[in-house]
């Protein structure tokens, strides 16, 4: 083993990027504009202003500036867990006895454990410039929660959220850490809003979904004075924060000349996957350079590799904007799985446009097949990964044993978006070799796609 490549590249903190990059700009074809479901006409500024903050309307609709700068408050609030590491996987090259050269990002050295403190701290931020009192959000498994509660306590801004109910009661320990942060927690659904009582009345028992506990949050902020909505991924403002990702990582790489071939991120909503590939996305847009771009998602949600690409509603409620995206249909509600994060039934409208013009793959993974693979990482690299991250581990992983039968030398980067700490519910399932994989069937799926609006 030749270790000139260290086994962590840190940048240091004058290394970090001072913008954010803003990969809309340069797409050709531009993702489709969010539609406003009553008027079928693209969303003005107008219209998104009651629900979300001014200057993160502004970036949601500017599809082309290149450059954003950080605000000075979040780039020192940055630096308390900034530049997140770039490690070389060399113990898990060895046991894969791959030629390949395997790099991750790890976005899971903080509180929250995972990358969504990046936008979080960015929204807070604009929240509080405007004078508002407080957010309210949705958090489906809890990471997305946890970081904005960490980001509202920095900034001192009052938090409101919406947790879907199945993840309120099996994870009380994630409950727990968002109020210590200071946060307010409600199971969705709940009777506090009008929508919350209507999805219970029809659906009397339920134990809740992303969509479902979007409609809520959306309700509340609009429905009390100084609120606004935040929201964790799929929107274009998100991508743009967690450029800082791919900016870090490029800038890594780029210390020591590395060119990756192959960027794997796990896709949910989109965020970390998009935040990764930005550069390199940009650079494949420019014709500077190629890249092969894989996402990888969860066969009980697959949105990329099944989905129908047409414009949805962004909740079950259907009280936000409608997105053009590769969807299962807002009233999809995904089979239980691990990979909580994973489970929205649509995808960020840059990465759906982006995959609809070829320029990026998608692959679905069942989750034994994912665990076996967070196993191997977790004793090979001694990082205990999050279920949502370790879809991109098993993809990382099959591509280097690809090239153990090939002979093929690639460098392959992928997004280790988070840890898994909060997840041992499922490694325990996994360890009993009592965890099931589903895949759900075409007729499955259909009543999903039944509920796409016509457009
Ligand atoms: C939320 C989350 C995801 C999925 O969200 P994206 O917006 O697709 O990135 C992936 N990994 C971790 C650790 C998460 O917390």
């Amino acid at each position: 083993m030749t270790n000139q490549i260290p086994n962590k590249i840190y940048l240091s903190e004058d290394e970090m990027p001072a913008q954010y990059y803003n990969l809309r700009s340069d797409m050709k074809i531009k993702p489709a504009p969010l539609l406003n479901p009553a008027t079928l006409k693209p969303v003005t500024k107008d219209e998104l202003t009651p629900v979300f903050c001014q200057e993160l309307v502004d970036q949601e609709l500017d599809d082309t500036t290149r450059f954003f700068d950080i605000p000075r408050e979040v780039l020192d609030f940055y630096k308390t867990y900034r530049p997140s590491p770039l490690v070389r996987a060399y113990r898990l090259e060895e046991a894969l006895d791959t030629p390949a050269q395997i790099y991750y990002k790890f976005e899971g050295n903080n509180t929250s454990g995972s990358h969504k403190l990046n936008s979080a701290i960015a929204q807070a931020y604009y929240a509080k410039k405007q004078g508002l009192k407080g957010v309210t959000t949705e958090t489906g498994a809890g990471q997305w929660g946890t970081a904005l509660s960490m980001a509202c306590a920095h900034f001192g801004l009052d938090c409101k959220v919406f947790m879907v109910k199945v993840s309120y009661e099996q994870k009380p320990f994630r409950r727990e850490v968002m109020r210590t942060y200071g946060a307010d927690v409600t199971p969705s659904p709940s009777e506090k809003t009008a929508v919350g009582r209507k999805i219970l009345s029809q659906h009397p028992g339920t134990t809740g979904s992303l969509g479902c506990a979007i409609s809520e949050a959306v309700e509340t902020a609009v429905s009390s004075s100084g609120y606004r909505y935040v929201l964790g991924s799929v929107l274009n403002q998100v991508l743009l924060h967690q450029s800082i990702i791919g900016l870090e990582a490029k800038a890594a790489l780029d210390k020591y000349q590395i060119k990756p071939d192959t960027i794997i991120g796990c896709a949910g909503g989109g965020s970390n996957l998009g935040g990764l590939i930005a550069p390199f996305m940009g650079e494949k847009l420019r014709g500077q350079a190629d890249y092969r771009i894989i996402a990888a998602e969860p066969a009980s949600c697959p949105s990329l590799t099944r989905g129908k690409y047409a414009y949805d509603f962004c909740d079950t409620g259907m009280v936000c904007p409608m997105a053009k995206m590769y969807t299962l249909g807002h009233d999809f509600i995904p089979s239980p799985n691990h990979a909580g994060g994973l489970r929205y039934h649509g995808m960020s409208s840059t990465l759906s446009e982006l995959y609809h013009q070829g320029l990026m793959e998608a692959r679905a993974y069942e989750q034994t097949d994912v665990f076996k693979a967070a196993t191997m990482f977790a004793k090979t690299e001694g990082i205990l990964p999050a279920p949502e991250s370790s879809h991109a581990i098993r993809c990382a992983i099959d591509e280097a044993v690809k090239c153990r039968e090939t002979g093929d030398k690639k460098t392959i980067l992928f997004g280790l978006s988070g840890t898994g700490y909060f997840d041992l519910t499922a490694y325990q399932q996994f360890n009993e070799g009592t965890m099931t994989d589903f895949i759900p069937s075409d007729e499955e799926l259909q009543p999903g796609f039944d509920s796409l609006p016509e457009i």
